[in-house]
């Protein structure tokens, strides 16, 4: 059985899995503050004496920068910028006296969905999460990218769409975040909104635009089979999804094929199948460090 906790964007999901299946489960909405951590742990000791089952270890997703070599956050998002200063490993092992794997919430998402999700069994993947900002992770041949410092594949929404863009957050110039998200949108406009009604074309075609470049620069990057699209604007079903892969199909490399499009039917479980599968794989793997001697 595996405890995994999803730090996101508005709440924080703590669910009690046994593999792909989801025992119990519950939400918290998100603080920003250290208490943050506090509540998790108290909700999933809650949701263990409820279900009166046993975890062997902790998952932990987390919307920031993780370090490969050391499972610390280089980077967390706004919200969550004291979980920079603590060691997780030490917070869950302390708080569950468990082993437990930390993991960018994207990265663990793609591995949900290529584990037992959407994409099950593929091997070559992106996934773009859209929603406030731009959220993206890639697999080749079954190897979910990290890099030196763990930014492989997790930098997707701050490609450069236009170099006479507006400056990101970030730093950079004309990000694809910057130019297509939540965030990007006018002042009493939402998403639903944009993609649901027909209120604000410029503004649907702007964004869609955005949004093919963007994948367009993944596939030319990663060369995957498939590319799984998520985020809650997805819901808007075709409208969304349907003019991307069309962009795509247009503007990609000739000799390139084309990879299929997928969005996943129960994204709520992206994370925590990600975080369940990378317990098991971690569990039988001899050199991470994350998991005390005595445990294994
Ligand atoms: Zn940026």
């Amino acid at each position: 059985m595996e405890l995994c906790i999803d730090f996101g964007g508005t709440e924080i999901k703590i669910a009690l899995t046994d593999g792909s299946h989801v025992v119990g489960s519950r939400s918290i909405p998100v603080e920003g503050t250290p208490t943050d951590l506090d509540k998790a742990a108290a909700h999933a000791r809650a949701l263990l004496d409820q279900t009166g089952r046993a975890a062997d270890a902790v998952g932990i997703a987390v919307p920031g920068v993780v370090d490969p070599r050391s499972d610390r956050m280089l980077h967390a998002n706004a919200k969550y910028d004291f979980l920079e200063d603590i060691d997780l490993h030490a917070w869950a092992h302390t708080e569950f006296d468990l082993p437990s794997v930390v993991e960018n919430d994207a990265r663990a998402a793609l591995i949900g969905e290529t584990s037992s999700g959407s994409a099950a069994g593929e091997r070559d993947a992106v996934l773009v999460t859209l929603g406030t900002g731009i959220g993206t992770a890639a697999m080749i041949d079954g190897s979910p990218l990290r890099g030196r410092t763990g930014h492989a594949g997790i930098l997707g929404g701050h490609l450069t769409v236009d170099i006479d863009g507006p400056t990101c957050p970030c730093g950079n110039i004309g990000c694809g975040e910057a130019l297509a998200s939540t965030r990007a949108l006018p002042e009493h406009v939402s998403m639903t909104q944009v993609f649901t009604t027909d209120a604000h074309p410029d503004l649907r075609d702007r964004f869609l635009h955005v949004w093919g470049a963007v994948v367009t620069s993944l596939v030319h990057s990663y060369d995957p089979a498939v590319v799984i699209l998520s985020g809650g604007i997805l819901r808007a079903g075709d409208a969304v999804s349907a003019p991307i892969e069309d962009f795509v199909r247009e503007h990609l490399w000739p000799s390139l094929t084309p990879p299929h499009f997928v969005v996943p039917p129960e994204p709520e479980l992206s994370v925590v199948r990600g975080l369940s599968t990378l317990i098991h794989t971690t569990h039988t793997a001899t050199t991470h460090t994350a998991i005390p001697q005595e445990e294994q």
